[in-house]
């Protein structure tokens, strides 16, 4: 999908409770598969979204990976413990790993990134 389509329709689905026909509709479909397929697409609605947050996304290595930190605090910028939807933690001292959902803090410390393969560790 063209960039500048996605915009539109970005901005007439995006964060709105819309009604069944619209959930429907060949347009709103290709819009959620833009999101899902097209890199262009994913990479600019991320990016609004964090913006939209101040969430500092540009000192990472692509947005999938500052979305998914973002995922993983909370509205006090704390890491989020036990949340089975957090799937990567970042620590202070630019560490990341992934969380082991067993009960306890445990974490798999990773050097690279998962999405893109940029080297995570200084
Ligand atoms: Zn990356």
């Amino acid at each position: 999908m063209e960039l500048e389509k996605f915009k539109e329709l970005h901005a007439r689905f995006f964060g709105k409770e819309l009604p069944q026909e619209v959930l429907d509709s060949e347009e709103y479909e290709a819009y959620i598969d833009a999101i899902h397929e097209d890199e262009g697409c994913y990479n600019w609605a991320t990016a609004e979204k964090l913006n939209a947050q101040g969430f500092a996304y540009e000192s990472y290595c692509c947005l999938m990976l500052a979305d998914k930190v973002f995922q993983s605090i909370d509205e006090e910028g704390e890491t989020k413990y036990n949340d089975p939807e957090v799937i990567i933690n970042k620590w202070d001292e630019g560490l990341y790993g992934i969380p082991v959902h067993d009960g306890s803090a445990s974490m798999v410390v990773i050097n690279y990134c998962p999405w893109c393969g940029a080297r995570l560790a200084k």
